[in-house]
């Protein structure tokens, strides 16, 4: 017989966390509007605040986040001492514990009882509430799912002496600075406070709003949205529905003009030599993914509209659809046997030529298809 829900015992309350989560936020919300009203802050303490939540930030997003959980790419160690240092000014707890419960989030995305941070069950719990309680205390100490990342001395090292690190960090780096330039109090307010509470808030949001708002056009399988807004709040991880559908990649926004400064710092290490073996997902299978989410909806779209000849006009959608994919495979693999073709010495030029012909042959089928593609689907958008 099913329990009803009233007899089931909420788990117990972390307070270390709930003390840490108040505490902060009673401090920057009652302290920073009245020093700021009294005594005001220097421009220099302003910059270092922005600063330092940016390297909170950042590290979490190309560290814990596109580094360790993913493997989205390699670092060299001196990269990822920067990253565990980070983390820990971030309290977010050890990079080892944070990418376990991540690699689960995104096993078991959706599922109240396992997801960690669930979306579907709130925003209150996706946001914050998912750290309050014990919820799922059987597992903390868990780290299978991160075996392989058990190996990275740093990420070791970080888990170890994770407590010290943070108070360190917390404490250490807003006192030397506020110290340093002669504004003790603005600095710990500002750079520790309040640093610390919007970059708490700024990485809860991935788990809670990036869930909830914005559109899905890669896959509708789970709730996570793209939005150019959480992408701003969240340097660059609002374009969620693109992580969760191709989380392997390094990238979550694919288009050069969207917001990602994550991958754009990726990027700078790359080429400076700190980073290397940056993960892409293929053009195809994006290209892919976008027309079978486009024939989804569309077809959704379809069936809740009252017309005479709608099964005709699904059925010729699926036929476009089906054409567009052929054209599409056609197309690419048309463009993979021009470039391997540029590389090899012993292919004539003759050869060469008609490879490109070829190319271009089916490079303009595939926009023209492509073309009627989107025409059809906007005629029902
Ligand atoms: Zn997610
Ligand atoms: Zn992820």
């Amino acid at each position: 017989m099913p329990i009803s829900p009233q007899y089931y015992k909420k788990p117990a309350i972390i307070w270390l966390n709930v003390s840490v989560f108040l505490i902060t936020f009673l401090v920057a919300a009652i302290g920073v509007p009245l020093y700021a009203y009294f005594q005001g802050f220097s421009s220099t303490t302003i910059i270092m605040a922005i600063v330092s939540l940016s390297f909170c930030e950042l590290s979490i997003t190309a560290g814990y986040h596109r580094l360790w959980s993913h493997k989205a790419y390699k670092a060299n160690p001196v990269v990822r001492f920067v990253y565990a240092i980070g983390g820990a000014f971030a309290v977010q707890n050890s990079a080892l514990h944070w990418c376990s419960d991540h690699r689960i989030h995104h096993q078991h995305v959706d599922d109240n009882d396992r997801d960690p941070y669930s979306a579907k069950r709130g925003f209150w719990y996706s946001h914050i509430g998912w750290m309050l309680r014990e919820h799922q205390a059987h597992r903390y100490h868990d780290y299978k799912n991160v075996s392989d990342m058990q190996k990275d001395k740093v990420v070791m090292w970080q888990h170890n002496h994770y407590l010290t690190l943070t108070l360190l960090t917390n404490f250490g780096i807003p006192i030397l600075f506020g110290l340093f330039i002669g504004e003790l109090w603005g600095s710990i307010l500002l750079v520790g406070f309040l640093r610390l509470v919007v970059s708490h808030h700024l990485t809860f949001f991935i788990n809670s709003l990036a869930h909830m708002w914005g559109s899905q056009p890669y896959s509708d399988k789970n709730t996570a949205k793209d939005s150019v807004v959480m992408a701003v709040l969240t340097f660059g991880e609002g374009y969620h529905n693109f992580h969760h559908a191709f989380q392997y990649d390094y990238r979550n926004a694919i288009k050069w003009w969207q917001y990602d400064p994550t991958k754009w710092l990726i990027q700078i290490l790359s080429f400076t030599g700190l980073a290397n073996g940056l993960k892409r997902i293929s053009e195809e299978k994006i290209a892919k993914a976008i027309a079978t989410q486009e024939l989804n909806k569309t077809k959704t779209k379809l069936t809740q509209l009252s017309l005479a000849n709608k099964e005709a006009i699904i059925e010729n959608l699926q036929e476009e659809y089906e054409q567009l994919v052929i054209k599409l495979n056609a197309y690419y693999s048309a463009k993979k046997a021009c470039l391997e073709s540029k590389k090899d010495q012993l292919i004539q030029n003759v050869e060469k030529s008609k490879l490109k012909q070829h190319y271009n042959e089916l490079k303009l089928s595939w926009t023209t298809q492509q073309q009627v593609w989107k025409n059809l689907v906007h005629q029902y958008a």
